[in-house]
């Protein structure tokens, strides 16, 4: 056994008593509670018992205790990676059980942190685990509650119904870092036009370089494309010709969606090129429709702009029209989702992504957020509640899901459809079900072998045009080894 006193970095510093092989997992465990200063002074206590871990907390709130217990040990169905990590995973699903009674803080997806809870439902029921041994482990292992479980079949139900492309086959990622401004809570590589305008040309002739580059490589090789994702930034805050020319060098593929999520950049002109390219599915994403909120959160555009949006994407009749909403915004309330779900269900798109908002570190209100007027955790539970009614009341249904850190309630992004006009490339994406080659600035390239490795070309688009020959043939070696390991 091991007492420690957490470095001073850490500025809640409870003091630990556990086996030396554990402290780890503490430590995992406290991050979920990024420095709350209720657990400022705290003692953790671990103890092993058979077939699990028993934690205590003791401090100025009183003492709570929590169990985390392993429902299928010594299961053939396991793997060795699986029973190794087990020890870690009870421990920190213990500590964070204990720590959310003593802060009174509802972990919908108990100790889980990670972005892909739908990829953990999946190996486990991979291993053979039928759906109510699944949800046993869920339960007991993670500590995630009844609600998120349900969630988790109802992806994994609605993926399987989804063929998905044989070994041979890759999906594309492209990046435009360019936005006309640069929204207060956005953490992606995104530019603004009226600032970093002059980068447009150079990084779009790398850019195009790139295309050509892969579109050889993939005849060559034999290489299928399944999707292409052409996303940001704002894709099109370049103009109807750039548009044009970045489409027309793209490899031919199943399925193509584009993002246009800010209205104020979309006109027609550019949406019959991207019809005319073959896009599948056209995203206008406003976030919310309540013009206050619009404005505090630096979209600037307005709720009329993003109606004519919809209406000339309608006219040209790209198939598949995405919204993307976020929930918990600064200033909003359940009467505001009301008010925004009402307007968005009555142009029937086929998909709608609810995001909860997350506070990223590299967007520009980071520091400020403790000061900004954000709905509290239950009234964002309830705004996110009420998506999932309204939309299922339409036949729009969940089809994927991640997370991401600090997020609002503690909550998730879930994508929904109607029947059949689920977004492959999401779905292999998020599951990490195929290689995915990302082209342009911020793009990240995932090779999806027996391990997954990844190449991340760099946010900045100048660096970008800087490393463009370096990075081709680091992808393209990634590429040759992985497509020589399937032959
Ligand atoms: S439109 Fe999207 S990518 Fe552009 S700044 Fe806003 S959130 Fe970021």
């Amino acid at each position: 056994m091991r007492k420690k006193e957490m470095p001073k970095t850490v500025s809640i510093a409870p003091t630990i008593e556990a086996p030396e092989e554990l402290i780890q997992s503490v430590e995992s465990a406290l991050d979920v509670f990024s420095n709350n200063p209720l657990l400022k002074g705290i003692k953790i206590k671990i103890t092993k018992i058979p077939q699990g871990i028993k934690v205590q907390v003791i401090g100025q709130s009183g003492k709570k205790e929590a169990l985390a217990t392993d429902v299928f040990v010594g299961d053939r169905r396991w793997l060795k990676g699986d029973i190794d990590r087990r020890q870690f995973e009870l421990t920190k699903t213990a500590v964070v059980e204990a720590l959310s009674d003593y802060t009174n803080q509802n972990l919908f997806w108990g100790s889980l942190v990670g972005v892909r809870p739908s990829k953990l439902y999946r190996l486990i029921r991979e291993r053979g685990f039928t759906q109510q041994e699944a949800e046993l482990i869920l339960r007991s292992v993670y500590g995630i509650k009844d609600e998120k479980i349900r969630l988790l079949e109802t992806v994994y139900n609605k993926q399987k119904g989804i063929s998905l492309l044989d070994d041979k086959s890759i999906s594309i990622y492209i990046g435009i870092p360019f936005c006309p401004t640069r929204c207060t809570y956005c953490s992606f590589a995104a530019y603004p036009l009226s600032t970093h305008g002059h980068l447009k040309q150079p990084y779009l002739e790398a850019l195009y370089r790139e295309l050509v580059e892969f579109r050889e490589y993939f005849g060559e090789k034999g290489i299928e494309i399944s999707s292409v994702y052409v996303g940001g930034g704002t894709p099109t805050s370049l103009t109807a010709e750039e548009l044009n020319k970045v489409l027309s060098l793209l490899p031919k593929t199943n399925e193509l969606t584009v993002e246009a999520g800010r209205p104020d950049t979309i006109d027609r002109e550019k949406l019959h090129v991207l019809k005319e390219k073959g896009t599948d599915r056209v995203c206008v994403n406003p976030q919310t429709l309540n013009e206050k909120t619009l404005q505090l959160i630096g979209r600037a555009h307005t709720v009329e702009e993003f109606f004519q949006a919809v209406e000339l994407a309608r006219e040209v009749k790209i198939p598949i029209l995405n919204i993307d909403l976020i929930a918990g915004l600064p200033k909003e309330n359940i009467g505001d989702m009301e008010n925004t779900l009402e307007k968005i269900l009555a142009l029937e798109p086929e998909n709608v992504t609810v995001h909860t908002l997350a506070a990223k570190r590299a967007s520009t209100w980071y520091k400020e957020l403790q000061s900004w007027p954000l709905p509290t955790t239950i009234e964002t539970e309830k705004m996110v509640n009420l998506t999932a009614v309204k939309l299922r009341e339409v036949g729009l249904a969940p089809y994927y899901l991640y997370r991401q850190r600090q997020m609002a309630a503690n909550l998730e992004n879930i994508g929904y459809a109607k029947e059949g006009s689920e977004c492959y490339y999401n779905i292999i994406m998020i599951e990490e079900l195929q290689t995915v080659v990302g082209m342009g600035a911020g793009a990240s390239t995932r090779f999806v072998g027996e391990v997954i490795s990844r190449v991340v070309n760099p946010k900045c688009p100048a660096t970008y045009v800087k490393r463009l020959e370096e990075l081709i043939r680091l992808k393209k070696e990634n590429l040759d080894n992985l497509f020589l390991r399937i032959n």
